[in-house]
């Protein structure tokens, strides 16, 4: 079982024990951590609220800022088009203020353009070109990944966010596999000891009262965005 693309099989099989270059980071303001601090208090997983958050912000400003840019476009050109789980999002965002079906329309007339423009130029005899990554998942990713060291430096330098973890059932295993290596002595003590405590509930819920399949769910799979998220723009908030 590998959790991570660059997990070494450990003794137990499940996570590597030579972690990636520990970062030793400093507590990070409070701006940087307020989407991570509301999944602790939630009792989710906090970096699926980042993920959550990060998509409803990206698609959001993509409205409100990148539609008419360059950059914007241009990068849902190269990906044609957002994935499927970003294409529906974007479906669901409240429309009326933005007349974002407008929106939708013209930015796929463009992210179109491209897809013609390719398929034209393309001849039986050639191999067609992957596409670039839906750009909403790149941002999603990005803060995934930036979140996880903020998490790590919030586990080891603020108690009350660590006390805070210890009463929720911790990550999701794929964000499991993203903190673990990063942290270190302590930080990884609370990560595993969290993990298998809900890990062993889960599974004698599931063996013994035939329940905890929702919560079994959740650690696997992550937890899902709810369902009025997305129709809210995301405040913004100064990270100075
Ligand atoms: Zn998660
Ligand atoms: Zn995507």
């Amino acid at each position: 079982m590998r959790l991570a693309p660059n997990a070494a099989p450990a003794a137990d099989g499940l996570y590597e024990t030579t972690p990636d270059p520990i970062v030793e980071a400093a507590l990070p303001n409070s701006a940087l951590t307020r989407w991570l601090k509301q999944g602790l208090a939630r009792g989710e997983c906090p970096l699926c609220r980042v993920a959550h958050k990060a998509d409803r912000e990206y698609l959001w400003n993509f409205f409100e800022e990148n539609v008419h840019t360059d950059a914007g476009v241009t990068a849902l050109r190269a990906g044609r088009g957002f994935c499927l789980a970003h294409g529906e999002a974007l479906c669901r965002l409240e429309i009326d203020g933005f007349g974002s079906t407008l929106g939708i329309t013209e930015i796929y007339e463009v992210a179109f353009a491209g897809i013609v423009a390719e398929l034209d130029a393309l001849d039986g005899a050639a191999s067609a070109q992957p596409a670039a990554p839906c750009p909403a998942c790149v941002n999603r990713e990005r803060e995934l990944h930036a979140n996880a060291r903020h998490l790590v430096a919030l586990l080891g330098e603020d108690p009350r966010s660590r006390a805070r973890y210890r009463t929720t059932d911790g990550l999701c295993l794929p964000h499991f596999a993203l903190v673990w290596p990063l942290a270190a002595g302590d930080t990884r003590d609370v990560l595993l000891t969290v993990q298998r405590a809900s890990a062993h509930e889960v599974l004698d819920d599931l063996r013994h009262d035939r329940d905890g399949w929702r919560r079994a769910l959740h650690l696997t799979g992550g937890w899902p965005a709810p369902d009025d998220l997305i129709g809210r723009p995301e405040a913004r908030v100064a990270a100075g």
